[in-house]
């Protein structure tokens, strides 16, 4: 009796989390393959949104499985409760927010990814000579010159971050890693225009500078930054002793898709000897594309650069990027070395590629892996057509705005972004809104499109984003009647 409970300790402490038969784990894993690749080719005829049902919410509140079950039933329950209702980015009338599709490339390298579990925060080992490589090909796509250096992240809101810290760290005029900004000066501005992207403000807050302290500038007709309230607006703060420290251009706003005048912002920057950021979560990409490379001109210029490769580069979430002119100040504003992470001269912790030095993250997932396969497996000159193509789609779907009287075009259309509205004569304000609003949820509930929503100039409007490669010309001509029919429906009532 005895030896046969010793035997059962011994054998339940060599239990690991390897599947007990490998042979039927192959089989599932296929069919999951399999499963996934009907996912994205019927993804067409699926509706766009599809709201989880309550009956389907209130499975999710068991309590913690103290036994395992067969990996067999858990699929069951995802192809069930969860595949059905996730927010279909891969969808051709997903132009919600700001997002890819991602790709069925991106997701077999997620998958890849995790198969191998490097932890791509330092070391000797593939991770970093991969993230190098990745990065290179962004500085070269941006024309950044060969000694910048960067850093993948999880999206925008980080790049901006790093990019930001960078700003603080190296025109604050005081150590503020060692100092923090209770002994030093807490009187650094930072510029943008109203358009901005709210994670800035996040950065700005997390940094210890202040929402206060960032200057909103106002913005033109076609919603880019007025320069000349910026050079305004930096003088009477300098006036004042406060100390402007970076200014912060969107390239490709959230709301329109405007992309500030970067050569000047660039002068400025450079005259007023300040840090010239460039969110550029959503129009940096675009320098692949003949018509965004005219409009991005001077983003090399910058001193950092924040992209977004899971928006127009349609690598599944998350990752983004910061490209950094000075690589000295980038290491210098993260590094931090204590004796359990010094580097060795040989073995598994010697090598240089350790990117843990140039961000917050210690451990990290190796995000090259899927961009690299994605990039090599299309190139760069199918994903600018593909840039491309957008940019014509929207300019094709604005078109159809102005065509259509009861249709009214909200901003001009410089990238993939289209703002309108359903307008009618005997309608007040506040029915316009309450209409459009009407408008977009029943867009939703029918599964037939997502675009989103936002407000220009205090006035409620629909916004389509087209950062998809499913998207196709009769989408526009869809979603454009469906609008128009969706109101006159509402207003005939
Ligand atoms: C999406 C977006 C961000 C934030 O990026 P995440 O990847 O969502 O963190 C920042 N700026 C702009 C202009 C964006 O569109």
């Amino acid at each position: 009796m005895k030896s046969v409970k010793n035997d059962s300790i011994h054998q339940a402490s060599e239990d690991g989390l390897d599947p007990a038969d490998w042979e039927e784990t192959r089989r599932l894993a296929h069919q999951m393959v399999d499963d996934a690749i009907d996912y994205y080719r019927n993804i067409k005829d699926q509706p766009a949104w599809e709201e989880m049902p309550e009956s389907t919410k209130s499975k999710f509140s068991f309590d913690v499985p103290r036994n395992g079950s067969s990996l067999e039933e858990i699929y069951e329950d995802f192809k069930t409760d969860i595949l059905p209702y996730p927010m279909k980015t891969a969808h051709p009338r997903f132009w919600g927010w700001y997002m890819g599709n991602g790709s069925f490339t991106g997701a077999l390298a997620d998958f890849l990814t995790s198969v191998i579990n490097s932890n791509a925060g330092g070391g000797n080992q593939v991770a970093g000579v991969l993230e190098t490589q990745v990065i290179n090909w962004m500085k070269e796509i941006m024309d950044y010159p060969s000694h910048a250096s960067g850093i993948l992240l999880s999206g925008g809101s980080m790049a901006n971050f790093v990019g930001l810290a960078m700003a603080r760290h190296s025109k604050a005029g005081f150590d503020v890693r060692k100092q923090g900004l209770v002994n030093g000066e807490t009187n650094m501005t930072v510029y943008a225009s109203s358009e901005v992207h709210s994670c800035n403000q996040k950065s700005i807050e997390l940094l210890g500078l202040g929402s206060n302290q960032l200057r909103l500038i106002p913005v033109q007709k076609d919603f880019t930054m007025n320069t000349s309230r910026l050079v305004q607006a930096i003088t009477e703060d300098r006036k004042e002793g406060f100390k402007p420290i970076c200014v912060i251009a969107s390239a490709g706003t959230v709301n329109t898709g405007a992309i500030d005048d970067l050569e000047e912002i660039a002068e400025i920057c450079e005259s007023e000897n300040m840090w010239f950021h460039v969110d550029g979560a959503i129009g940096a990409v675009a320098v692949l594309s003949k018509t965004g490379r005219k409009l991005l001109r001077g983003i090399e210029k910058s001193d950092s650069v924040a992209m977004d490769l899971h928006k127009w580069l349609h690598v599944p979430f998350e990752a983004g990027c910061t490209l950094v002119k000075n690589s000295k100040i980038h290491h210098d504003t993260f590094s931090l070395v204590p004796e359990y992470l010094a580097k060795n001269q040989r073995g598994l912790a010697s090598g240089t590629n350790w990117y843990s030095e140039y961000g917050l993250q210690l451990s990290r997932r190796m995000r090259a892996l899927k961009i690299w396969m994605s990039i090599r497996e299309n190139g760069s000159i199918k994903f600018g057509d593909l840039i491309e193509r957008n940019i014509h789609q929207a300019k094709y779907l604005a078109s159809l705005v102005n065509k259509e009287h009861s249709l009214e075009l909200m901003a001009p259309v410089v990238l993939d972004i289209v703002c309108f509205r359903f307008v009618h004569v005997a309608l007040s304000p506040e029915q316009h809104h309450d209409l459009n609003r009407e408008i977009l949820a029943r867009l939703h509930e029918s599964g037939v499109a997502v675009p989103s929503y936002t407000t220009l100039h205090g006035i409620y409007c629909l916004r389509v984003a087209i950062a998809n490669y499913r998207s196709t010309y009769a989408d526009f001509d869809d979603l454009v009647r469906q609008v128009v029919a969706i109101g006159n429906n509402c207003v005939s009532r």
